[in-house]
């Protein structure tokens, strides 16, 4: 999913996990609502596989922020995203908290992305999850890089009681469950890596 925040007032604006794909869309979106893009903030990325990602996003013509940043915030207009380190999904995933919401990647994604759907380090999503996600207010509005069933959004509360990977869970199951999981799915073995598009 590409998300698009803008502070219209200030006329800037920042893109969340922008898709190559989309990127004359966001571009004409931004044009139209009179926004200049400040920063493109990437939960994660998984550009090996998808060899054009980060030269479509370069066109963007804005910083684009995929580590961690010193003081841990982001600011555009009069706005400002918080910048939280929540490996798991990946090593160095990000996860972007803005108002009563959090834009986590694939951090939740324990097994949905197309990617990858295992965890690069399952003891950081299990930690991560607990300390950035579980503990914020039930009604957090949690927005994923990947759909499950072609749902997007959910919150706290959702996930913390349905999550099958997470809900019921301790941390030694969790972790069980995760490493028999860890291997390169049937697709990224046999098909071409170049053939895997957004
Ligand atoms: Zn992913």
């Amino acid at each position: 999913m590409s998300y698009l925040l803008g502070d219209k007032v200030a006329g800037e604006a920042v893109l969340i996990d922008p898709r190559g794909a989309d990127v004359s869309v966001l571009r004409a979106l931004m044009v139209e609502n009179r926004l200049r893009l400040r920063w493109v903030l990437r939960t994660h990325e998984h550009d090996a596989m998808l060899l054009r990602e980060s030269s479509a996003l370069a066109t963007l013509g804005a910083p684009v922020i995929e580590r961690q940043v010193p003081r841990g915030v982001i600011l555009f207009g009069g706005e400002q995203v918080q910048v939280l380190a929540t490996p798991g999904h990946t090593a160095s995933c990000l996860s972007f908290a803005w108002h009563d919401r959090v834009f986590c990647g694939g951090l939740m994604a324990a097994d949905t992305c197309p990617y990858q759907p295992w965890p690069l380090q399952p003891e950081g999503m299990w930690d991560s999850v607990q300390r950035h996600i579980f503990s914020l207010p039930d009604e957090t509005l949690l927005f994923s890089a990947h759909s499950r069933r072609a749902r997007v959004v959910s919150t706290v509360q959702e996930q913390r009681m349905n999550h099958p990977w997470f809900a019921q869970a301790s941390r030694e199951t969790f972790l069980a469950r995760a490493r028999a999981s860890a291997s390169p799915p049937r697709a990224l073995q046999h098909d071409e890596p170049v053939r895997l598009q957004h």
